[in-house]
């Protein structure tokens, strides 16, 4: 017979812990009753490891009348596991909610928003701030001027827009190609949490300020962010990041572009190893 358990509860896991079997039946898990009625009682006097278990018979004697352990008719049932999606059907609920998003005070002066654009199998994320005017009017990332810069350096380490995912922290256009605001950027990190958990790339790259200091969480300048590999948590992934100038900065200060392109080089042989 199989009995579920909450382990959320730290009571509960000082219970499993007790029993021997916390590692193995981890955060929410069914545990087989015999498991739990074969193991053995520990003695309340037993030593407190850190953090302190609580010990079988204690728990019952002190903190059973407060929060019994769990029986078959009490214990918590937890919701049923959301069905896995499949990938495509959850790239296109993705994009649909990303399209009718208002979360923020952006959708307001948007034509449209921009989702970003590449392959769904991308071993690289290029991540930039947000649409600008001519974006925002194609739907497309990097489209104008910077785009062209952009496209540029990623053909001199061997990728194109058919291998590269580009997309922005926010999906809408900021007025006045103002640059997002923090709440602007948190509002729409979900949406660039799920790319990644779907596109799963070996490369994420950031070009710009706003983008290296929001997925880092840091006022650092992008000069010292620059020229080594970090590694980003998005949701619930962790992705090597490379950081570099905004193809923007670069076309009025095209003296930084070696340093562009040796950042651009570091992305590229990390995603090829
Ligand atoms: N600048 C960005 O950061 N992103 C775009 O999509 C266009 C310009």
């Amino acid at each position: 017979m199989t009995q579920v358990i909450d382990t959320s509860s730290p009571l509960r896991r000082a219970w499993l812990r007790e029993l021997g079997i916390e590692r193995v039946w981890g955060a929410t898990a069914p545990v087989p009753a015999v498991a739990m009625e074969s193991a053995t009682p520990v003695q309340a006097t037993q030593p407190v490891a850190e953090p302190p278990p609580i010990p079988v018979r204690q728990m019952r004697r002190e903190q059973s009348p407060v929060v019994p352990p769990p029986t078959v008719a009490e214990a918590p049932v937890p919701a049923a596991p959301a069905p896995v999606q499949d990938p495509d059907a959850a790239w296109a609920q993705l994009q649909a909610e990303v399209s009718t998003c208002t979360a923020c005070a952006l959708c307001q002066g948007r034509t449209q928003t921009v989702f970003g654009s590449g392959p769904r199998d991308a071993q690289w994320l290029v991540i930039g701030e947000g649409p600008g005017e001519q974006e925002d009017r194609q739907g497309k990332p990097f489209v104008g001027r910077s785009g062209q810069l952009l496209d540029n350096m990623l053909r001199a380490v061997g990728q194109t827009r058919d291998t590269v995912f580009v997309t922005n922290v926010v999906k809408c256009r900021p007025p006045r190609n103002r640059n997002p605001e923090p709440e602007e950027i948190a509002a729409c990190r979900p949406f660039l949490e799920r790319q990644l958990a779907l596109l799963a790339p070996r490369q994420a790259m950031s070009v710009g300020k706003v983008s290296a200091q929001s997925l880092l969480g840091t006022d650092a300048t992008i000069g010292s962010l620059r020229g080594r590999m970090h590694r980003v948590v998005l949701g619930e992934r962790e992705v090597p990041l490379v950081v570099t100038y905004h193809p923007a900065y670069l076309l009025r200060a095209p003296l930084e572009k070696a340093k562009a392109w040796r950042d651009f080089k570091m992305a590229a042989d990390n995603a090829a190893s």
